[in-house]
């Protein structure tokens, strides 16, 4: 019978096992075998650096999460290499299913993540991260997107976001949308159309990313004409939606519209008493690795808080 145990290995999965540690609660945390098609140490693993988590002028992602997760074993944390198939909540002890055998627990802290959904175009593998990528706010002010023309794919709040931050470094930003409308709330789509660096492509289809060692070019095809042309961009970010991963709970903990958990406002608390979210898969608005850790932080103060109440 287990105290803790934690669901995933990104920034706030690390951030809730040091601090549950810590506090003496002897989490057990399940990072995952390649869960959600990604490695343990969750996302930042699938970039290169990371310049904006505070305290490290200079780290890659892959570093940062082996830090992480060399951190929570010195607190005390124990992990298991397997990801949680599926788990049953509807009373205590909450039931936890991984690598064939069921574990016990008081308390949970659900932090999954989310998966940035990807197009999968011809070119794009080669070119992942060398020109390609998810995360504006994380890539874009990289040196090789300086001065470029960029493509932003998508016509969501978060497309536009990503396209109005990418005009500080850029040119000039394309904004590639598959339909003729933005899906954009109003407030959002006047800020993309009076921004004079971004241009809106309606009824624009991706078909293929050109380039060797960098991006320097996207084939596009209109979906009206039917006709393919070639723009010349050095960058290519999709901004097309997330995955939150929250599959394998089956729909026991209250999610939104978009399968992301809910959450009490100001808190990690679920609508389940005593199971905690942090990061991603509870956040589609920042999606950041500081803010991940920071809400991790806020799952184990909760989850000590409740546990302390139950003795
Ligand atoms: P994740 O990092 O998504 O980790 C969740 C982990 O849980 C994963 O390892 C997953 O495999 C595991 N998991 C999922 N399901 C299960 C299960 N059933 N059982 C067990 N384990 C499971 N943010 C920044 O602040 N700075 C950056 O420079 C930056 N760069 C980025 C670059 C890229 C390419 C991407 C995709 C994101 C980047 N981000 C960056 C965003 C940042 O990575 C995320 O906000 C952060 O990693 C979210 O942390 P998390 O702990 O919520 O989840
Ligand atoms: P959305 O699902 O809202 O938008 C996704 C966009 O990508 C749509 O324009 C969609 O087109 C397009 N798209 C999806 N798949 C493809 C594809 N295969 N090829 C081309 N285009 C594609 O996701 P967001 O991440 O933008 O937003 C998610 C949620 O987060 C929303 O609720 C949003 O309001 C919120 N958010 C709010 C922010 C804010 O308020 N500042 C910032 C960021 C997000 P189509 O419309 O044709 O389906």
């Amino acid at each position: 019978m287990e105290n803790l145990i934690i669901i995933g290995s990104g920034p706030a999965g690390h951030t809730a096992a040091i601090y549950a540690a810590r506090a003496r609660l002897n989490p057990l945390m399940f990072e995952g075998m390649f869960a959600a098609g990604v490695a343990a140490g969750g996302q930042l693993t699938t970039t290169t650096d990371v310049e904006n988590y505070p305290g490290y002028l200079e780290i890659s992602g892959p570093a940062l999460m082996d830090k992480m997760r060399a951190q929570s074993l010195h607190c005390g944390t124990r992990i298991v290499t397997e990801t949680v198939e599926k788990v049953n909540l509807s009373q205590r002890p909450f039931k936890v299913w991984a690598g064939g055998q069921e574990y016990q627990a008081n308390a949970l802290i659900v932090s999954t993540g989310a998966t940035a959904k990807r197009m999968h175009l011809p070119g794009e593998e080669n070119l992942w991260q060398k020109g390609i990528s998810a995360c504006a706010v994380c890539d874009g002010a990289l040196p090789f997107f300086r001065n470029k023309v960029l493509a932003v794919v998508g016509g969501g709040d978060s497309a536009v976001e990503e396209a109005t931050f990418l005009t500080k470094f850029a040119s000039k930003v394309l904004m590639i949308v598959r339909r003729d409308v933005l899906r954009a709330s109003k407030v959002m789509q006047e800020r993309a159309k009076n921004n004079l660096k971004i241009e809106i492509m309606f009824n624009t289809i991706p078909l293929e990313v050109l380039g060797d060692k960098s991006v320097t070019g996207l084939k596009i095809k209109n979906a009206l004409t039917n006709v393919e042309t070639t723009l010349d961009v050095g960058g290519l970010f999709y901004a097309i939606g997330h995955l939150p991963n929250t599959g394998f709970l089956e729909g026991q903990l209250e999610l939104d519209e978009t399968c992301y958990i809910k959450t009490k406002p100001g808190s990690t608390k679920t609508n389940v008493e005593g199971v905690f979210a942090a990061g991603d898969v509870q956040d589609k608005i920042y999606r950041q690795a500081v803010t991940s850790a920071g809400t991790g932080c806020m799952a184990a103060l909760d989850a000590e808080h409740f546990l302390s109440a139950l003795k």
